[in-house]
């Protein structure tokens, strides 16, 4: 296939930490021109067979996704997967056991909001969860907006849910080589997701890269809506520079939250293989 397609591979549902059903979803990449769709919930492939039938309803093509939480060298970092095979075990597991936790988490970041005069995060955040195993900081965002703490999630993450600020809890999440593992022996490719996002420095952005192609990650996101236009043509110079195969997605979570919205990014540039073209028989 061509680079010129408008494929929109990185997205989010009520199934983790976005707003919309994987329906609802499905229907506005559609109206913005998606020809090939992908849900990616964090850690989470709960969506997944309502997504594609919600894609065949809407006439779009299809490819399973997730986006996976990992520590590396002490950084959350995020890997996408994309057409593995949805009922594959060994990755339901894997996710399960990436999940767990998020609960205990969420209780020690609303401990550390109380400590400094914000009551009953918890309960605020769950009220906004649609998944309970999938409670994360967004929940927390929407709810300290929706009180009046802060004027955007933005401005939540800055002053509250990173590192060193009150709400901020450290987290163990999955390893590289357990992440692209499963995707792999599920069929399919692993992406990293919007690399500009973890501000590496260049020794650390290379141990990525090269750890992640070790492990048989094949692929990197240079279109995606984490991306300045300058971080496009960095990621695309990554990407030829390390043999890696291109993603396009918009990462889009909310209609009010997410400035990019599904489908409006511009085309992969030509010179990259899409990651479309190493999945040419996992798409449905
Ligand atoms: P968690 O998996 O609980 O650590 O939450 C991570 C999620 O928080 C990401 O997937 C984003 O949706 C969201 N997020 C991270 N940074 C920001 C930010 N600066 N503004 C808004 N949302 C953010
Ligand atoms: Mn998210
Ligand atoms: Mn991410
Ligand atoms: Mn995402």
């Amino acid at each position: 296939m061509t680079s010129i397609l408008n494929a929109d591979l990185h997205c989010h549902s009520v199934v983790s930490d976005g707003t919309l059903t994987p329906e609802l979803l499905a229907e506005r990449a559609r109206k913005n021109g998606v020809e090939l769709w992908a849900l990616t919930d964090h850690d989470e492939i709960g969506g997944q067979h309502r997504a594609a039938a919600a894609a065949k309803a809407q006439g779009m093509k299809y490819l399973t996704g997730t986006e996976i939480s990992v520590t590396f060298i002490g950084t959350t970092v995020h890997i996408v997967g994309l057409g593995f095979n949805p009922d594959d075990e060994n990755m339901i597991a894997g996710l399960q056991k990436t999940r767990g936790g998020r609960r205990e988490r969420a209780m020690e970041m609303s401990d550390g909001l109380d400590k400094v005069g914000i009551k009953g995060a918890f309960d605020g955040a769950l009220k906004y969860v649609g998944n309970p195993d999938l409670i994360s900081r967004t929940h927390f965002g929407r709810f300290l907006v929706e009180t009046g703490v802060c004027k955007d999630t933005n401005e939540v993450f800055r002053k509250y849910l990173t590192e060193g600020k009150p709400g901020y809890v450290e987290h163990k999440w999955a390893n590289l080589k357990d992440a692209v593992t499963w995707i792999r022996q599920g069929g399919g490719v692993a992406v990293i997701a919007h690399p500009a996002r973890y501000k590496f420095t260049a020794n650390e952005e290379y141990a990525l890269f090269t750890e992640f192609k070790a492990h048989g990650g094949q692929a990197v996101e240079v279109v995606t809506g984490s991306h300045t236009a300058a971080e496009y043509v960095t990621y695309a110079a990554t990407a030829l520079e390390f043999g890696l195969a291109a993603s396009r997605g918009s990462d889009f979570h909310d209609p009010s939250e997410s400035h990019t919205d599904l489908g409006t990014l511009p085309y992969l540039p030509g010179n990259l293989t899409p990651v479309w073209d190493l999945l040419a028989d996992r798409i449905r």
